[in-house]
């Protein structure tokens, strides 16, 4: 169905509807118009339930009993001293910011390939971010860049472990180490993902999770505060709770509860703990999904890759990814949006990805230029990701391939000058 056939569809459907009857389904992008959408969330088994029962025990607010169970679950899974369930992803990372006193002067180094909340949550304590490159094989941030960005005012380093791909924590953690700066890890895509056999998220002073529709285990918009450093879980507990010692009250410890620090509202409801519960307790499941989507892509790409000079994703052995997305890297700008209008004319929705940040708006204020990250420009223009969700089917992705192998448009090797070829 077209767009204005969607629209005439809803408005039919909602003059049969009762008057205050929900609107008809889904209207945004990702759902419509595709036979095949990029995202799907999909349920795995519990979560309806765990709904239920949250609200028929009365506590909806924050930490009730499935906040509860999930930090525990987080917490003693990766080893963490504390884990504080968040709104999202970008309000864990603002709370890292302020766990760090970021402030004007200060400078964090970030990778400009990343989503623009690993930035923002900082530039809003008032830091200058420093952007980095990344590699060009994991897309991660090229750790060897590192020492050249370092200044005196460095306050953090924020690896970004893309695609749920770990960065090369060992050569991070001994630069950043050496001069005594905080890691903290944008882990949105890389929940139980691991390095060196080590679970991601338990290598910075603090590492930051996503649970928004989009990522492998969901609630909707939710978020996580790993916390590494036991002299930060205190401080981050009054800075969750509205910059109030309320956590302390609940526990009985001290009498009445009081205003004692700089905070916000960053706790998520227990209805949504409640789903994120049941996803979380299935994530041997969904990490097994989720790997057999990307091998089978992976395989039977791998020709038509090879001859077309498109670059698949490429896993270091000693890290045991999170099967966050599948994506391609094509000879060109122009062969990406190609792919892309090939497969949307057969009903899949294909997606690129990052933007730039240093050529953003934002960037350029920050004095970002082209060629500053050129690794970054490339990938950007050239990188698509195909349809991933747990519940797509064999069938589903048999086609998603077969169109992609159809796709014929670029008969010819990486282009010149392409970092496929460099050096
Ligand atoms: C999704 C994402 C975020 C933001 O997550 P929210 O939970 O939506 O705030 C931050 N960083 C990265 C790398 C992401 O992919």
């Amino acid at each position: 169905m077209n767009r204005r056939g969607y629209v005439r569809y809803l408005r039919e459907s909602d003059s049969n509807q009762p008057a205050n009857a929900p609107p008809g389904p889904q209207t945004f992008e990702t759902h419509m118009n595709y036979r095949i959408p990029f995202n799907k969330p999909c349920l795995t088994g519990d979560e309806l339930r765990y709904v239920a029962d949250a609200i028929s025990r009365g506590h909806i607010a924050g930490d009730g009993v499935y906040s509860g169970m999930c930090r525990e679950l987080l917490e003693r899974e990766l080893g963490a001293a504390g884990v504080l369930l968040t709104t999202s992803c970008t309000h864990a990372l603002e709370m890292a910011a302020l766990l760090l006193d970021i402030g004007p002067g200060d400078e964090i180094i970030v990778p400009s390939f990343t989503f623009v909340s690993t930035v923002n949550a900082f530039v809003l304590r008032g830091a200058r971010p420093v952007f980095a490159d990344i590699r060009r094989d994991t897309l991660n941030l090229d750790e060897a860049q590192l020492p050249a960005l370092i200044t005196p005012r460095t306050r953090a380093i924020l690896p970004v472990h893309y695609a749920g791909v770990a960065c090369e924590m060992d050569a991070i953690l001994r630069i950043a180490g050496r001069r005594g700066i905080p890691i903290v890890e944008d882990n949105a895509h890389g929940l139980f993902a691991r390095y060196r056999g080590r679970y991601l998220g338990a290598f910075g002073a603090l590492a930051t999770q996503s649970f928004h529709e989009t990522k492998n285990l969901i609630c909707g918009e939710g978020g996580a505060l790993v916390i590494n450093e036991p002299e930060f879980l205190d401080r981050a507990e009054v800075l969750r709770e509205k910059g109030t010692n309320r956590s302390r009250y609940y526990r009985g410890q001290v009498d009445k509860y009081t205003w004692v620090d700089l905070g916000s509202s960053y706790l998520p409801s227990d209805i949504l703990a409640a789903f994120l519960l049941a996803q979380l307790q299935n994530r041997t499941k969904v990490l097994a999904r989720r790997k057999a989507i990307w091998d089978y892509y992976h395989h039977n790409l791998r020709q038509w890759a090879a001859r077309f000079g498109v670059q698949q994703p490429s896993v270091p052995p000693h890290c045991e990814q999170a099967y966050h997305m599948y994506y391609l890297l094509l000879p060109s700008l122009a062969d990406r949006q190609a792919l892309i209008e090939h497969l949307r004319a057969r009903g899949i929705l294909a997606v690129f990805h990052y933007v730039p940040l240093h050529l953003s708006e934002m960037g350029i204020s920050f004095g970002g230029r082209e060629g500053a990250c050129p690794v970054t420009e490339w990938a950007s223009d050239r990188l698509v990701r195909l349809p991933f969700y747990n519940d797509l089917t064999e069938s589903e992705q048999n086609e998603v391939i077969e169109a992609v192998t159809r796709f014929e448009a670029v008969p010819r090797v990486a282009a010149a000058g392409s970092p496929l070829q460099a050096a």
